[in-house]
């Protein structure tokens, strides 16, 4: 087991994982999450290029913005799109892909960028920054529904084990200027998914 396999207190496996439990509420938190061995190697990440993540304090959420031109429904089609992400991001220079977490329109979670690393998704603000993914242009589409689960149930896992406060959740815009991420209809659920999260 590797350190990245520790994220979540997860074991991790070949194959898709289907973690499954249920708080005291009743309502399930089930997150199907994909190793990132299930999409991309890890690869060598040039120590110069990769800065230790550090005190983990807060979380943005983005879309990845590409034209809604391609389907992404299945498991080839997602791995197609998370790799064209990576490659983007290789060629100005980082690391790896930028983000920790994907989260795919069936609610499918994408392990990303190791979480002990610091990412690469908000200008001058990555220290200490979890950057989670909704594939998909919420300029011009809805997030689904199950995508918009998935990412609550993550991000309650995540504050409960880096005992982060629902004010320390931002879409990408509010943390930056001059971008239109999360897209406006993925920007307008903020609100509502930061008031899910106290
Ligand atoms: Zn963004």
């Amino acid at each position: 087991m590797n350190r990245r396999s520790l994220i979540l207190g997860l074991v991790a496996l070949p194959m898709v994982l289907s973690l499954s439990s249920c708080r005291s509420s009743g309502r399930s938190d089930k997150l199907v999450v994909v190793p990132r061995s299930q999409w991309a190697p890890l690869g060598s990440m040039p120590p110069a290029k990769s800065t230790p993540m550090g005190s983990i304090s807060r979380i943005t959420v983005h879309h990845d913005g590409i034209e809604p031109i391609t389907p992404l429904e299945t498991y080839d089609q997602i791995q197609s799109r998370l790799q064209t992400i990576r490659k983007y991001h290789l060629a100005r220079g980082w690391a790896d892909i930028g983000y920790h977490y994907i989260i795919d329109p069936r609610g499918r979670v994408w392990m990303g960028r190791p979480l002990q690393l610091q990412g690469a998704h908000v200008s001058g603000g990555n220290d200490g920054n979890i950057g989670i993914l909704l594939l998909g242009n919420f300029q011009f589409e809805q997030p689904s529904d199950e995508a918009l689960e998935s990412l609550s149930i993550l991000i309650g896992k995540l504050q409960k084990k880096y005992r982060i406060p629902a004010g320390r959740i931002y879409g990408h815009c509010e943390l930056a200027v001059g971008t239109e991420c999360p897209g406006h209809h993925l920007k307008d659920k903020m609100g509502a998914i930061r008031r899910k999260a106290r």
